[in-house]
């Protein structure tokens, strides 16, 4: 018998993958002895492969610190996090990180398309490389513009760039730490579709760190929602609206309503939790 699969099941995550990233009790402390100050107190959560998961939680919950351990930029306090089945000590090689602040992440110095080969260098043969680039390029809207310098693009373009250097890889999990922050709305929409689309054509798994609720539900699977530091997760919230998802039609649905207003309210409620534990010190 023929099997098909119809385009609104493509993009849906099966419970059964395996979990690609893991956080076990992961902790995270500033500075030593009695100054410590804990900012992440027990994380745990999962993301199982071709999903997309996004984590919400008040401006300094460690939404940064927890990316940073995740991608083995930085040392947990205490716990783990695994990549792939491996504790991750240093940065794993399948997994791609894009940051908030493009204008730093990007060389003003290199072209586009060098800053875009940076992290092939002594990777891949020259053509590979040179494949590699044109797909990530292209796959951003940014085919045939490799030959500029950031400071010759809009602030979007930049960002485009800075994905494109994460496609490049081909990594098998997308990181990325509020990357629309500093764009605007109608750039941000564009850029939340371009890596909705992404997603799809590559079934890359994303783990996506905002703090613009309408974002996340608008983007995500499941959307995690962290406490106030000292941070744990509060909140593991399955978004069911359905694929693909439509800037117009997704959120005038009645259901994408009642979910941004749930994250919204636990959100406020993680806030006023973590002004009570700094009064409470
Ligand atoms: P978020 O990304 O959620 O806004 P961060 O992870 O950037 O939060 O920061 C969480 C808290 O940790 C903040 O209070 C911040 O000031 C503090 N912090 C972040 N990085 C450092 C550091 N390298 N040294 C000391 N404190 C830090
Ligand atoms: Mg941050």
């Amino acid at each position: 018998m023929e099997h098909t699969t119809s385009p609104a099941t493509i993009a849906t995550p099966h419970p059964e993958q395996e979990a690609v990233v893991e956080l076990h009790d992961l902790r995270k402390s500033y500075g030593k002895g009695s100054a410590a100050v804990p900012i992440l107190d027990g994380v745990n959560f999962e993301v199982r492969r071709g999903e997309f998961v996004c984590v919400v939680g008040p401006s300094g919950s460690g939404k940064t610190t927890l990316l940073k351990c995740i991608a083995g930029l930085l040392r947990p306090t205490a716990g783990r996090t695994v990549f792939e089945g491996e504790e991750v000590t240093e940065p794993p090689a399948k997994l791609a990180v894009v940051f908030q602040d493009y204008s730093r992440s990007l060389l003003p110095w290199m072209t586009i398309r060098r800053n875009v080969a940076l992290p092939l260098k002594n990777k891949f043969a020259k053509a590979e490389r040179e494949a590699r680039i044109e797909e990530a390029l292209e796959s951003v809207g940014l085919a045939g513009k490799g030959h500029l310098y950031p400071w010759q693009m809009s602030g979007g373009m930049q960002q485009r760039a800075a994905i494109a250097r994460g496609l490049a890889y081909q990594p098998d999990v997308l990181l990325m730490d509020e990357p629309f922050a500093a764009v605007d709305a109608q750039t941000r929409i564009d850029l939340e579709d371009l890596v909705l689309e992404i997603r799809a054509k590559y079934n890359t798994t994303v783990l996506f760190v905002t703090h613009d609720i309408d974002e996340a539900v608008y983007l995500a699977d499941r959307v995690i929602v962290l406490s106030g530091a000292p941070t744990s997760v509060s909140h593991n919230i399955p978004v069911d609206l359905p694929s693909p998802r439509h800037q117009v039609d997704t959120k005038r649905e009645p259901r994408f309503g009642e979910l941004r207003a749930f994250v919204f309210e636990q959100i406020q409620a993680a806030k006023s939790n973590a002004v009570r534990n700094r009064a409470d010190a």
